[in-house]
């Protein structure tokens, strides 16, 4: 376990933060070399049995572990604790416990391939998986979500079974992309705690890994708890896998909270810190890892898949989708669900965003005089709407979850009954969660939390694009947060299909 840094440097900077790690018992935890896996155990057990219970169990999704827990606990578990706190389920996740233990077996040989390095894959599979969802009504079978999660098993084992480092959590993972983006809103980050320390360090473990050489590990009575080795050195703990450098780490962007760093940095000079949710959204540095946010068009397009794609996954569930539905099956005289949805995720996706993005970034050009072309100034923009989506996200989810969380009480003594064991009498199929006019006027909060924070970091970027008349600019991006805002209100208040009361739709 790490100790505590003596370093008087770094306490004056330490006092104006609060630090996760400095809080006693937790983060003495999480300081602990083994507290990732201790967290990710539970996950993986529970993953089993909500495969096994999907496969095996009932068909009928609010009566199944995989569906209740995937579709309702999950989902509003996340993007709350993202809200609260920060990336700490993949800090927990379980397909990583098995990917580290295949590891020990079979090390990765390839670099993942250089013009694969972006967000490209994983953007489009986070199109394909709400796709889906909504095509094959993942949320009502029990056997495809169990499915699903043994795809993601696969998948990671097979792509970080082949290439090195955390390709498939930075590349590939959807759910991963998702807790990314969501996470430049959390209040906590994984940073430095004193720069200067930085500077003086010469191992720069945090990236390289703690090392040690064979022959001194070879010495009698050297304790190793080596993971891997390479030339000439065996790795004693690794570094940051995601490539992220803690002395150039801006945001969360990136960032698993795996606390890799935390436990490779010889100087005790990382922390899980307090800042100002959002505020890396406001800012243009170069990133480690990363680069300049203005330069990656495949994050922004994260960005805007996360937003607009918040108000799909909602416009699913209300009742006026299958109007859309019919007057596009009878408008394209189409005969099959598929290309009618391909009409909707394109409209909202693609056509809606282009002509919003678009628009105000030509306005900006004509209103606040600013220099920069239309792309880079929509790329630009496209990170103040991640609040609105965020918000929207969490007024989605946080209904399903707090309006059915005493749903897994019943579901599992169901599941434990069928194995012969009865708890607590026979299941308490009443037991839902919270009336859900309690829950809407949370819904409306957040989403007027979203709407001020996207006008908040709109307004940052005018002011810095267009110093001498800001509101100008300003203006055509405020107008596009208000259209998002209103819809993502309207959608919110629409009358729900009764899928959406029974689970998680
Ligand atoms: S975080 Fe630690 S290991 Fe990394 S550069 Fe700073 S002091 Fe060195
Ligand atoms: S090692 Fe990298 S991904 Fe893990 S917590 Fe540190 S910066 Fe984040």
């Amino acid at each position: 376990m790490a100790t505590q840094s003596s370093n008087p440097e770094v306490l004056p900077l330490e006092a104006a933060h609060f630090d996760l790690l400095r809080v006693p018992l937790i983060g003495g935890f999480l300081r602990w070399r083994h507290s990732r896996t201790i967290l990710q155990v539970p996950l993986f057990l529970v993953a089993v049995v909500m495969i096994l219970h999907g496969l095996l169990g009932p068909t009928l999704a609010p009566k199944n572990l995989a569906s209740v827990l995937t579709w309702i606990h999950f989902r509003g578990a996340l993007v709350l604790v993202l809200l609260c706190a920060g990336n700490f389920f993949c800090l927990a996740c379980p397909f990583m416990l098995v990917r580290n233990a295949a590891r020990r077996l079979f090390r990765p040989r390839f670099p993942w391939p250089r013009a694969l390095r972006n967000k490209w894959i994983s953007v489009a599979l986070f199109v394909v998986i709400l796709f889906t969802y909504e095509l094959f009504s993942l949320w009502s079978s029990p056997w495809w979500t169990a499915s699903l999660a043994i795809a993601y098993f696969v998948a990671v084992l097979f792509i970080d079974g082949l290439f090195k480092h955390a390709s498939f959590c930075k590349f590939v993972c959807p759910i991963g992309q998702f807790n990314f983006i969501a996470s430049t809103l959390s209040p906590l980050e994984v940073q430095v705690r004193d720069h200067g320390v930085c500077d003086r360090c010469r191992t720069k473990d945090c990236i390289r890994g703690r090392r040690q050489d064979r022959i001194e590990q070879a010495a009698p009575g050297t304790k190793s708890h080596a993971t891997g080795n390479a030339n000439g050195f065996v790795i004693l703990q690794r570094g940051c896998e995601l490539a992220l450098f803690q002395p150039q780490k801006v945001g969360n962007m990136d960032c698993t909270f795996c606390l890799d760093c935390v436990h490779a940095c010889p100087h005790d000079n990382v922390g899980v810190r307090s800042r100002l949710p959002g505020a890396e959204l406001m800012v243009n540095p170069i990133r480690s890892g990363i680069g300049y946010f203005s330069r990656r068009k495949d994050i922004a397009a994260l960005a805007l898949v996360f937003t607009f794609g918040a108000l799909v996954n909602a416009f699913g569930m209300v009742s006026p989708v299958y109007a859309v539905e019919a007057w596009l099956t009878r408008l394209l005289s189409l005969s099959h669900a598929a290309p009618v949805l391909g009409v909707i995720f394109a409209t909202f996706l693609v056509v809606e965003p282009a002509i919003l993005l678009g628009a105000a970034a030509w306005l900006t050009r004509a209103l606040g005089g600013s220099t920069l072309r239309l792309v880079p100034l929509a790329v630009r923009y496209s990170y103040a709407l991640v609040p609105l989506g965020f918000g929207m996200w969490l007024a989605h989810y946080g209904f399903h979850f707090l309006t059915g969380i005493l749903t897994i009480v019943p579901v599992t003594q169901s599941a434990l009954a069928n194995l012969g064991v009865h708890l607590f009498g026979a299941p308490h199929w009443t037991w839902t969660g919270m009336p859900a006019r309690f829950v809407q006027p949370m819904e409306l909060g957040f989403l007027l939390l979203g709407f001020a924070g996207s006008l908040f970091i709109s307004y940052q970027l005018a002011e810095e694009d267009c110093a001498p008349q800001p509101m100008r600019a300003f203006l055509p991006w405020a107008a596009v947060c208000l259209l998002i805002g209103l819809a993502s209100v309207w959608l919110m208040f629409q009358p729900m299909e009764m899928r959406a009361m029974l689970m998680g739709g």
